[in-house]
Formats: structure tokens, C-alpha cells, sequence
């Protein structure tokens, strides 16, 4: 569909601004609605002078305007959470908050007209079930509510429940997508995340730290591929009231990325093993595994990721070459 409106909440994010930027390159116009909290204005830079962006610095949960972005879009793009392992443990009130809450408060905006909202969510929702490859319907395995990194999970699962309720009882036409771990450029180390981590500390000739035994395996997508798959999702009818997976399928270790990592860029930093009670909190619990089965993805809209995992480190290196160290 050429020249939609579409607002993008969380568009200055990660995610949020290269799927700004694609939505941007193929000739729609954005509004971003993102409260800068773990997003940044430069993230925008390359597109901040089109004519078809708006650039909208609030919080999804106070934003007045909000109602009236949601009425003026013909796509809304609800990318705007509390994301990462380190942030959720540091702030559980506002992980929860944000992401419920903001979800609910687009989901009502959009139900007025019935706009079409395309909700972020994430393979946590699968929790510690280490089925491989996960399937959409299977189950989410979570764990006790005095462990607060649940709560990221729980929070993105009642954002798939209401959105889901929405679509079912309300008519919004609502799709939801998986991300696993979605890595490239903008992504930042200081919430968790594992490869802006390794590069960084790479690049630094510090210590890349594999927490555990690094035996622990994920399947990491490239934000271009994400970004394809979200669009692609965001324009088939056959994908409303659906939840997908959007992943790669390739499962590498984290022993096995912190020696990819180290090699690509060059690096003669020391490989160490981090018991995750110093890493994180006591009695962490991490994921052994976690790969996608993307049949329902590529069966829906003929997808399949097209960047390898080098290609998207060499990215990554290079973008973080010359900037400060690990953050
Ligand atoms: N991890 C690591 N070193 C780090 C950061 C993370 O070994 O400096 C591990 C982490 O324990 C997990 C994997 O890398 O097993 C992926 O972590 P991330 O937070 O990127 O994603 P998630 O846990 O949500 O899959």
C-alpha cells in the first residue's frame, strides 16, 4: 500500500527507528511518538530531515495528542516498552506499567475507528519452555512472581492477550509479532542485551563476559529481516488477529558468539565465564535455549531472513568502531 500514515510508538528505539526509516524509504509518513527513555533523538538522524516525519517526544501513557495520532494513522506500529533483562530487574514498577498500561491505552485509541495495531512482543512470552523450535501455540512457562524478570514476560503476554481480546471481542484489526533477539546498529549494551555487550567490550580489548557456562543458545535475527517481516505482516489481511514468530531459526551458543564476535572485530580480549549470580541477581534464572519455528511466518507472507550472522556482526562492529567504550 503506497503512502500510508503511520505512527510509530517507540520509533526513535532500536527497532522502532529502522522500521521508521523503512516505512519512511517506502514513501509513507511517520509519526514517532517515543519518550526517550531508552530511545534516543540521533537514532532518527539519517531521516530526521523528511518531510514525512514527525517526531513526537512524549510518554505513550501522558501523551494528550495521542488519540488524535492513533485517528490520523492508517497503521499503528506499538514498538514503545521497557525492554531489556537489566532494565526490568533495575525498574520492575515502570517495566510493568509501561508496557501494560501503554498497551492498553493504544489498543483503546485504536478501537475508536478501528485502526490496525501491529503489537511488539517478544520470545520471552515462551519463558523457560525449551521446546525447539518454539511454535506460536505453544506454552508459556514462566516462572514464580518473586523472581521480578517474570514480569517482563508476564507484562508482554497480557499485551498479546489484550491485543488478542481486542481483536476478538472489539474488531481491532490486530496483528502481534515474536521478536528473537533482534540484534543490529543503535542497539545498546547497557540494558543486557548480549551482542552491543561483546562488541563493545571487543572493540574495548576488555573482558567479553559469557555469563554461565555459555553453553546457552539463541537464535539472533538481524533488524533488517525484523523490520521486513513486520512490514510485510503489517500489510496481509491473512496476518490479523494472528501472533508470529519473526526470527532467523539459526541457534548459535554464546560461547560460540563471544568467539565470532571477538574474531570479526579483530580483537585479543580474554573470553570469561561470569557465574550469573554476579551477573544479574541471585537465583537468575536464564534460558538454555530458545530458536523459532518461522513456518508460520514464511507461510503467510513468503518470508525468510536474508542476513547471516557475520553480515549483522561486521554491521555492528562497524558501528560501534570509534564510538566510546562499553555502555
Ligand atoms: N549474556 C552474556 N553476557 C552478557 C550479556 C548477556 O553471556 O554480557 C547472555 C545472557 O545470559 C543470555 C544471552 O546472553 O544467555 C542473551 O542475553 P540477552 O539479554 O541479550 O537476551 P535474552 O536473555 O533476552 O535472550
Amino acid at each position: 500500500m503506497a503512502g500510508m500514515n503511520t505512527l510509530v510508538t517507540g520509533g526513535a528505539g532500536f527497532i522502532g527507528s529502522h522500521l521508521t526509516e523503512a516505512l519512511l524509504e517506502a514513501g509513507h509518513a511517520v509519526a514517532v511518538v517515543d519518550d526517550l527513555s531508552t530511545g534516543r533523538g540521533e537514532n532518527l538522524a539519517a531521516v530526521a530531515g523528511s518531510a514525512r516525519l514527525r517526531a513526537h517526544w512524549a510518554s505513550i501513557l501522558e501523551d494528550e495528542r495521542l488519540q488524535e495520532l492513533v485517528d490520523e494513522a492508517d497503521v499503528v506500529y506499538h514498538l514503545a516498552a521497557a525492554v531489556g533483562v537489566r532494565l526490568i530487574l533495575e525498574r520492575p514498577v515502570e517495566t510493568i506499567e509501561t508496557n501494560i498500561l501503554g498497551t492498553d491505552r493504544v489498543l483503546r485509541s485504536a478501537a475508536k475507528e478501528g485502526k490496525k495495531v501491529v503489537i511488539a512482543s517478544t520470545s520471552e512470552v515462551y519463558g523457560k519452555n525449551d521446546r525447539v523450535p518454539l511454535r506460536e501455540d505453544d506454552d508459556g512457562v514462566l516462572g514464580p512472581t518473586t523472581k521480578s524478570r517474570w514480569s517482563y514476560a508476564c507484562s508482554k503476554a497480557i499485551d498479546e492477550f489484550l491485543g488478542l481480546a481486542y481483536h476478538r471481542n472489539k474488531g481491532v484489526p490486530v496483528v502481534i509479532v515474536r521478536y528473537f533477539n533482534t540484534i543490529g546498529p543503535r542497539q545498546i549494551g547497557r540494558y543486557g542485551m548480549v551482542v552491543p555487550r561483546f562488541v563493545q567490550q571487543a572493540l574495548a580489548g576488555e573482558p567479553i563476559t559469557v555469563f554461565g557456562d555459555g553453553h546457552q543458545s539463541r537464535s539472533f535475527t538481524d533488524v533488517a529481516d525484523a523490520v521486513r517481516a513486520t512490514i510485510g505482516l503489517s500489510l496481509d489481511s491473512r496476518a490479523v488477529g494472528e501472533v508470529f514468530n519473526v526470527g532467523s531459526g539459526r541457534e548459535i551458543t554464546i560461547n560460540e558468539l563471544a568467539a565470532r564476535v571477538r574474531d570479526l572485530a579483530g580483537s585479543r580480549s580474554e573470553i570469561v565465564h561470569v557465574p550469573y549470580d554476579r551477573a544479574y541477581e541471585a537465583g537468575f534464572e536464564d534460558l538454555r535455549r530458545r530458536v523459532p519455528d518461522v513456518t508460520k511466518l514464511r507461510e503467510t507472507i513468503d518470508f525468510s531472513a536474508e542476513v547471516d550472522l557475520d553480515t549483522s556482526l561486521r554491521k555492528i562492529i562497524g558501528f560501534y568502531r570509534g564510538k566510546p567504550g562499553p555502555s
